[in-house]
């Protein structure tokens, strides 16, 4: 866990801006129009001498109608890549819990998109709340996690064998409890199947995936405090983020890093 000490190290306006132009155009500006390199700066503001349109350094990225003091948003991209929970970083920034619940969205939204299919061996297990159930399975020893959420209240064999036809590679060991919907399931997709009967306290198939439910129940009620239905998905791709890539979360510029940049010129 990261400790307080690093929130007195946000750096200055003048450094978030340094980082964020390096992060947006690398070594030279460059005209986001055009991509003349012809650009000269007034004030805050930057302007092509080939194409006259004006810009300034987050103009064109999804950042572009973002109003806050540097330092305050760095504050708040903090707060969320260390996961403090929504209260006590409008507390920290002074924010309205309205504010930090859009922007938290908003840095959510960002994220790359992740698809793993999985391998070898695979961890398979439901998880269910108010009008969803999720699918979800892990890889054991690796970080690797791919899910599908589902509206209904139930699972059944077909949600299953569309599940592994789309996330698990053929000929990989699939290890569940055993809930019907995953008896003779190798029928319906080449897997070797075998199970954990909780009932008589086996639990060592399964245990990482079920580990890995109660850190996404952990991390939804800590930070979130209760999850609807619809954004359900949403809170699940963030933490199934966190949980794969967490080199992204260490701070916040490796999260621009990865979130900002202008595609390269062709
Ligand atoms: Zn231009």
């Amino acid at each position: 866990m990261k400790s307080m000490y690093q929130l007195n190290q946000i750096p200055s306006s003048r450094q978030i801006e340094k980082y964020i132009r390096r992060i947006v155009f690398g070594k030279n500006m460059f005209c986001p129009e055009c991509r003349s390199r012809k650009v000269v700066r007034y004030e805050a503001r930057y302007r092509c001498l080939r194409c006259r349109r004006k810009f300034s350094l987050l103009s064109h990225t999804w950042l572009g109608n973002m109003k806050l003091h540097y330092e305050k948003f760095w504050m708040l991209l903090w707060s969320w890549t260390c996961a403090i929970p929504i209260k006590q970083t409008a507390a920290l920034t002074r924010l309205s819990e309205h504010t930090v619940r859009h922007w938290f969205g908003v840095f959510r939204a960002h994220l790359p998109r992740e698809t793993h299919v999985l391998e070898r061996i695979v961890q398979l297990d439901e998880a269910y709340g108010k009008g969803w159930s999720l699918v979800m399975a892990k890889q054991p020893d690796s970080r690797k996690v791919a899910y599908v959420i589902l509206p209904e209240r139930s699972v059944d064999r077909q949600d299953a064998v569309k599940f592994l036809e789309q996330y698990v590679k053929p000929g990989s060991k699939l290890h569940t409890d055993g809930a019907m919907i995953y008896r003779g399931i190798e029928r319906w997709w080449p897997v070797v199947h075998g199970t954990d009967i909780h009932a008589k306290w086996e639990f060592s198939k399964t245990s990482e995936i079920e580990g890995t439910f109660g850190n996404m129940r952990t991390f939804i009620r800590r930070m979130y405090h209760h999850v609807t239905a619809e954004k359900m998905p949403d809170y699940l791709r963030e933490f199934a983020v966190r949980f794969s890539s967490p080199e992204m979360f260490k701070n916040p510029k490796y999260y621009l890093q990865k979130s900002l940049m202008l595609a390269p010129t062709c």
